[in-house]
């Protein structure tokens, strides 16, 4: 199966892609094993067990309460976020939990659900195991999960049989495993780098009506903007952090002529990204781009074009451009997907924050007219100048500096595509030569920069 557009592009929930959306996959993905094995009928008791970065910085990620409401059935996709408070609470309050809805069982979350901190599971640092037992206290069924980025799951055989670097079918019109040979498709057939992609898409038919759906995923962020501009307070967890983007709105609407300067785009695209990421940190409704720390990246600057560049010419229609920007950001996520990293557990920040600015700066620089030689080297730009960033939320927390750092990467990635658009495209380093260095960067990195909460401003900001 060939990645797709719509597995860098994911509709789901806050907080977290990797802590959150994927452990609610792995457990939708349990659930269905039981059903195959017709053992749901006879499970008398589960366990859940969480390790590594999962159980260091599970509980601030929400990944607990992910996991239960995948045990209830509930996906990402298609859960009412104002509706799982409710379904938690009497999870809480009755002592059991229906499998798939459907099947009760006894659940006490301090005798049912450790965190094991300090120990991984050996495939990746976001592990998790799920157990059954019967009646007799048997096992019936358990499985490891891998939660690998971006709301990406494998289970233990597909992590021990090294699919964690996809590749391209060689069924689809156009693969392509690294940017040269994206760039060698799009030159051997006079293609765009969107083209590509979109011919690959038609083939995989995920969709009846690609470019429709894509729309339907800008409607999802652009709803999501609006919904994190009319919202005001503090965020959940205790780090008493209030949320800014309703003030700013109000200030940026408000604002007379005379206190107009020419730099006021970047607090609009500043706004978009805050607005998108205090949305994730309430557990809202966003997409994942190609994670949910580094959400509000993509929609920030997608909104930027729309509301500022876009000039309704009669050449390209707004929608044909917002198909454009995706279908070209998506083909430079499957480039880190394929050979680094977007999970923060293994790379950092550089894998979220990182790879967004990149996908972003590719896009942005794909509807500004750029040749496919300026978007790989946008990309490039893009992740170049976020190398080494690290992972290190504050109390566990898809706060600070999470939240702000979507501002950052939505900036850097309009400047990385000014930039590569001044030029011909002809440049030094290429973006699989980033890639790679990213991926290395990110291997020596040590744990307590990738998602632990254990280093960086975890550990130098005090909770209060
Ligand atoms: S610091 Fe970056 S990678 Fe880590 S949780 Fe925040 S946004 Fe995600």
């Amino acid at each position: 199966m060939g990645l797709s557009i719509f597995d860098l592009f994911k509709i789901g929930v806050g907080p977290s892609s990797s802590h959150t959306v994927g452990p609610m996959v792995a457990a939708n993905r349990f659930l269905g094993e039981l059903s195959d094995k017709q053992l749901l009928n006879q499970v008398d008791s589960i366990k859940i067990d969480l390790f590594g970065a999962l159980a260091m910085t599970g509980s601030g990620h929400a990944t607990d309460t992910a996991i239960l409401l995948g045990l209830l059935g509930e996906q990402p996709d298609r859960l009412d976020p104002d509706k799982a408070p409710e379904l938690l609470r009497t999870i809480k309050d009755s002592g059991q939990i229906h499998l798939a809805g459907q099947h009760p069982v006894a659940f006490r979350q301090e005798q049912h659900l450790q965190f094991h901190f300090g120990q991984s599971l050996p495939a990746h640092p976001n592990g998790m195991t799920l157990t059954v037992r019967d009646h007799a206290g048997i096992v019936l069924h358990n499985n490891n999960y891998y939660s690998v980025g971006g709301g990406f799951v494998l289970d233990e055989q597909e992590a021990s049989t090294a699919q964690t670097r996809p590749t391209s079918p060689r069924t689809i019109p156009y693969p392509f495993d690294n940017g040269r040979e994206l760039l060698q498709r799009c030159e051997d057939n006079n293609l765009t780098i969107a083209e590509v992609v979109m011919a690959n898409e038609r083939h995989l038919a995920r969709y009846p009506d690609i470019e429709q759906q894509i729309l339907h995923i800008w409607n999802v962020m652009a709803q999501c903007i609006d919904r994190g501009c009319a919202k005001d307070g503090e965020l959940p967890g205790g780090l008493h952090v209030v949320r800014r983007a309703h003030g700013l709105h109000q200030k940026l609407l408000n604002r007379k002529a005379h206190q107009k300067d020419q730099l006021e785009l970047m607090d609009w695209v500043s706004l978009f990204a805050l607005a998108v990421n205090e949305e994730n940190a309430m557990g809202g409704r966003v997409v994942t781009a190609p994670t949910n720390g580094a959400a509000g990246v993509i929609p920030a600057v997608l909104a930027y074009y729309v509301r500022f560049v876009d000039s309704g010419d009669e050449q390209n229609t707004v929608e044909e451009s917002i198909v454009t920007f995706i279908a070209t950001a998506a083909a430079i996520g499957m480039l880190y997907k394929k050979n680094a990293s977007i999970s923060a557990a293994e790379v950092g920040c550089q894998g979220e924050i990182g790879v967004a600015c990149s996908m972003a700066a590719g896009g942005l620089c794909a509807i500004l007219g750029g040749s496919p030689l300026q978007i790989e080297n946008a990309a490039e730009i893009g992740m170049e100048h976020n190398l080494g960033l690290t992972c290190d939320p504050v109390g566990g927390l898809v706060q600070v500096p999470c939240i702000e750092r979507n501002t950052m990467g939505a900036v850097k990635a309009i400047n990385a595509a000014r930039l590569a658009l001044i030029g011909t495209g002809e440049h030094r380093v290429s973006l699989d030569d980033v890639i790679e260095t990213m991926h290395q960067t990110g291997l020596d990195m040590q744990d307590k920069y990738k998602e632990t909460a254990t280093g960086g401003l975890a550990v130098n900001v005090v909770m209060c």
